[in-house]
């Protein structure tokens, strides 16, 4: 069906001091994690005048809501998330946080403001809605796995009669233009994992290292084997990233350490590289110790998968977001960033797409604004109405026939 484009546009923009004053509200009060009891508080405040029917988590603080349409049919999942940084906020905004250590930096307060929004949207078009809206409001996006615990309480199956088609979700950058949405097909975001490896070595005296085992250039030796290693395996257009972030060992300048440890993440596209490359982290740590007559413990965690959108849905991103907000502010992602996003445990199991929403603000750079995750990172509230007339629009693009 034509999604009301013009419509959906001017009501989220007469509808943005409220969108406002809710990111505001939120960007003040930020929590960290899986538990978000003021957070979810005032979701729930928010959801309570509209026609939603709402779930909390027994796990963590999440919030399902459910929208009915005034006709049967599929069930349609938008996404926000809800959960801040453990950052000191910088900015001097006079909405800045008012809790030391914490900060919305990664903009989830607008995904939030924003959902919520749609949400307002969509109960004034209930009557053109054949089946449902499922909202989803995750908390600990931020490594936690909070989608993962949602969806193992059973978010899928909140409306049991209409299966989950399809899903979307929204993520902000300060240092994209404001308003442009970019989305791509197939990968979005990378796979995370985590690795530690600890040299285990024998400790001595600085002066006489052939009485110690020194694990030191062994760990050396490791740093630069892994980065040889990602280069010659990873074939160009599958790419892989090893980072050593953490290099830890020894304590003075006259003795030698009897171990020394490395921690750090692989960031990949694909199930193939990612098993691939946390294989070759091990083997590479062990056989270099080996090779110095040292053994290592090694410990891989999991992070989450990759976001992989769907192409078809990606493409009707595209066209809506084109008819939203200009064809030439809706455009396709050169390519996939690096950083890691649990929506893609739900779009490992419905067809669905993460956007991008552009969210630099007035004045500034793109290219030198403050970045996601930074203590100075400041976001254009004026992008807020294009996000809220998205969510709405992808819902109403697969629930009106
Ligand atoms: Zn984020």
């Amino acid at each position: 069906m034509p999604i009301p484009a013009a419509d959906l546009l001017a009501a989220a923009r007469a509808d943005v001091d409220r969108t406002v004053d809710l990111r505001r509200r939120l960007h003040r009060t930020p929590e960290i994690g899986l538990h978000l009891p003021r957070t979810q508080a005032t979701v729930l405040e928010e959801l309570a005048g509209l026609p939603v029917e709402v779930a909390t988590g027994t796990t963590t603080t999440s919030v399902v809501g459910v929208l009915r349409g005034a006709r049967p049919g599929p069930t349609y999942l938008l996404r926000a998330d809800l959960d801040a940084l453990p950052v000191h906020e910088d900015t001097g905004l006079p909405f800045a946080s008012e809790v030391p250590g914490a900060m919305h930096a990664c903009g989830h307060d607008l995904h939030t403001a924003m959902l919520l929004g749609a949400a307002r949207l969509l109960a004034e078009r209930r009557d053109e809605i054949a089946g449902q809206v499922l909202l989803m409001l995750q908390p600990g996006e931020e490594g936690f796995h909070g989608a993962r615990y949602m969806l193992e309480e059973g978010l899928l199956d909140a409306v049991p009669e209409a299966p989950v088609v399809g899903a979307f979700a929204l993520h902000v950058f300060a240092n994209q233009p404001s308003g442009v949405v970019s989305v791509r097909p197939g990968p979005m975001m990378a796979a995370a994992d985590h690795w530690e490896v600890t040299v285990r070595g024998r400790g001595g005296h600085a002066s006489m290292p052939h009485a110690a085992a020194d694990p030191v250039p062994v760990a050396a030796e490791i740093v630069l084997a892994l980065q040889s290693m990602v280069t010659r395996r990873a074939p160009v257009f599958d790419p892989a990233v090893v980072t050593v972030a953490n290099l830890v060992a020894g304590s003075t300048d006259n003795v030698i350490p009897d171990s020394a440890y490395l921690q750090g993440t692989i960031r990949t596209l694909s199930p193939e590289r990612r098993a691939d490359v946390v294989a070759s982290v091990r083997r590479v740590a062990t056989h270099v110790a080996a090779a110095h007559d040292m053994q290592i413990d090694f410990v891989h965690r999991q992070g989450y998968p990759v976001t992989a959108n769907d192409p078809a849905v990606a493409d009707r991103v595209l066209a809506i977001a084109g008819e939203l907000v200009g064809p030439e502010r809706s455009v396709v992602a050169a390519e996939p960033l690096m950083g890691a996003e649990d929506f893609s445990y739900v779009l490992q199991r419905v067809p669905g797409a993460m956007a991008f929403l552009g969210a630099c603000p007035p004045g500034a750079d793109p290219a030198s604004a403050a970045g996601n995750h930074s203590n100075l990172v400041v976001f254009d509230e004026g992008a807020l109405p294009a996000g809220a007339a998205l969510y709405a629009a992808m819902a109403l693009d697969a629930l009106v026939a």
